[in-house]
C-alpha cells in the first residue's frame, strides 16, 4: 500500500500531520512546503494515483533553466497533507517548521506512469510561484550502497523561466503570507488547526521510537565524523540526549534540536 511507509516514519498521536488516507478521483494538484527540520529544504510534491508523490530538493526548486537540482524522492504523502502548515513537534519525524511555498496544479506532458516507469517525467506547472515546463530526470544509482531515490529538477525554457532566480526572495507562504520564521514562532498556526492535540509522551512503550531515532541519527553522525575522538564524543552526546529524553521527554526533548530527524 502506498502510505505504509508514511504511516511507518511516524507516531499520529505525538504529530499533528494528517493521516495516512488514500484519497479518491484524480486531481492533479502540486505542492510545494519549505521544511526546516535538521537541515532546510523544501518538498515538491505531485498529486498522482490517490497520493502525493513526495521529492526533497534542498536547494528548492528554482526557475532558472540552468540549475538543476538534486530532488530525493521519500515516501508518498496522503493528499490531506496538501495545505499542511505548522510545526511538527520534537522528537518526531521531520520535526521542524513546513511552510506552504506554492501551491497549484500540474500537467504530465505524456503518460504518467510511463514516465514515471522510464525516470523521465516532464509535466507544467500552474502555480502562484512555479509555472511552465520542468522535468523529474531519475537519475541511474552509481554510489554503491545507493538507494537509487536522486532525480534532478530541472526548469525547461519557456515563458516562464528567470534566469539568475533565488528563492530566498520568496519566503512567504502563499496561504498565510508568512515566513518562516513567523511560522516557527506561531504554534497556534491559524493555517493548521488540528483536532487531534499532540499528546504528551507518556509510557516507556512510547519512548521506543524515540530512542529508535536517536540511534539512527547517532550511526549518520558517526559515520560522518572521520576522526575516533569525534565518534567518541558523538556517542557520548547522543547517550546523554537519550538518557535526558527518555526521563523528561516533554522538557528535554523541546529544546534538544539534535533529536530532530531528518525528513
Ligand atoms: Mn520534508
Amino acid at each position: 500500500m502506498a502510505l505504509e511507509e508514511y504511516k511507518r516514519k511516524r507516531d499520529f498521536k505525538q504529530t499533528p500531520e494528517p493521516p495516512p488516507k488514500l484519497a479518491k478521483g484524480g486531481q492533479r494538484r502540486f505542492v510545494v512546503q519549505k521544511h526546516r527540520a535538521s537541515r532546510l529544504h523544501y518538498d515538491f510534491r505531485l498529486e498522482m494515483d490517490g497520493v502525493l508523490k513526495s521529492w526533497a530538493v534542498p536547494k528548492g526548486p528554482s526557475l532558472d533553466p540552468a540549475d538543476k537540482r538534486l530532488a530525493m524522492q521519500v515516501e508518498d504523502h496522503p493528499v490531506s497533507y496538501f495545505d499542511f502548515e505548522g510545526i511538527i513537534p520534537a522528537g518526531n519525524y521531520g520535526a521542524g517548521t513546513v511552510m506552504v511555498w506554492d501551491v497549484g496544479t500540474w500537467e504530465p506532458q505524456g503518460d504518467v506512469h510511463e514516465m514515471m516507469r522510464k525516470g523521465d517525467l516532464k509535466f507544467r506547472l500552474n502555480g502562484q510561484k512555479l509555472k511552465g515546463d520542468f522535468a523529474l530526470i531519475h537519475m541511474k544509482a552509481r554510489r554503491p550502497g545507493s538507494k537509487g531515490t536522486e532525480w534532478l529538477l530541472i526548469k525547461h525554457r519557456d515563458a516562464y523561466d528567470q534566469p539568475g532566480y533565488d528563492i530566498d526572495k520568496y519566503d512567504f507562504s502563499v496561504l498565510t503570507k508568512r515566513s518562516l520564521k513567523q511560522i516557527a514562532g506561531d504554534e497556534d498556526s491559524a493555517a493548521w488547526k488540528s483536532s487531534r492535540k499532540a499528546s504528551t509522551v507518556g509510557g516507556s512503550n512510547k519512548n521506543d521510537w524515540l530512542a529508535e531515532s536517536i540511534a539512527k541519527a547517532d550511526a549518520k553522525k558517526a559515520k560522518a565524523t572521520k576522526t575516533s575522538s569525534g565518534v567518541k564524543a558523538a556517542s557520548i552526546a547522543a547517550k546523554r540526549t537519550t538518557k535526558r529524553a527518555l526521563s523528561d521527554p516533554s522538557g528535554a526533548v523541546k529544546k534538544n534540536s539534535a533529536l530532530r530527524t531528518r525528513a
